[in-house]
């Protein structure tokens, strides 16, 4: 999995085709990847429209691993879009929603958000030259960054086991 920022979303029939517009590189092993085909990905947004998705599925020659690419308006293994979890979070928009699952995205973004400035702290680190920019004043931004810092540094599966199982 890798998340994209930049992006041409083309639809026809209804299905969102995403397109990263820059050379991506594979998660685990840095290698360039090569495009092997697409797959199906529902999105919930704002007032609760699924949208359908067909990203990319990438390849890597090197390490032997696929990779789908997503647009960094998907959170990984939810149903619901980055813009969702900030309306939530900034008390916005939500009213499609029941408390309970709204108290329950809030907590999760803000255990995310720890996870992120660990990760972004542990990165600068290891790599001084790396610019970790992000609009701190804005939620979805961060949301947006953080979600793309950790996946692209190969650690979703380690915020998974910390916090994403509510
Ligand atoms: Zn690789």
């Amino acid at each position: 999995m890798i998340i994209v920022a930049d992006f041409i979303d083309y639809v026809k029939d209804g299905i969102h085709f995403i397109t990263g517009d820059e050379e991506v590189f594979c998660p685990v092993c840095h290698q360039l990847m090569k495009k092997c085909g697409r797959c199906r990905r529902y999105v919930r947004g704002k007032y609760g429209k699924r949208d359908e998705l067909a990203v990319r599925v990438l390849y890597c020659q090197n390490c032997n691993h696929h990779h789908r690419e997503l647009p960094d308006f998907v959170v990984p293994h939810k149903h619901f879009g980055a813009e969702v979890f900030a309306a939530v979070c900034d008390a916005l928009n939500n009213y499609f929603m029941d408390d309970h699952s709204a108290a329950r995205m809030l907590r999760w973004v803000k255990e995310f958000f720890k996870f992120g400035l660990a990760t972004a702290r542990r990165l600068k680190l290891e790599h001084p030259t790396l610019v970790t920019e992000y609009n701190a004043d804005s939620t979805l931004d961060t949301l947006r960054y953080f979600v793309m810092l950790v996946v692209n540094a190969g650690e979703w599966r380690t915020t998974s086991s910390c916090i994403l199982s509510g």
